[in-house]
């Protein structure tokens, strides 16, 4: 099982994915992406937002 997060699923246009096993590894990866590609840092609302879109794949 893996949890996936979509730039996308928030509005954005952008088709990067995050992936990562647990939903602490996955904000941190997203937040860095956000940062990187977005110059957004992430603030408690804006996770509390993206944990809403999170999916989970796999088994
Ligand atoms: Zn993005």
């Amino acid at each position: 099982m893996a949890l996936e997060f979509h730039c996308a699923d928030v509005g954005v246009a952008c088709k990067n994915v995050a992936t990562a096993a647990t939903a602490d590894e996955l904000i941190a990866a997203v937040a860095e992406h956000a940062k990187a590609k977005h110059s957004v840092d992430l603030n408690q609302t804006l996770i509390d937002y993206a944990v809403t879109k999170v999916r989970t794949t796999g088994g």
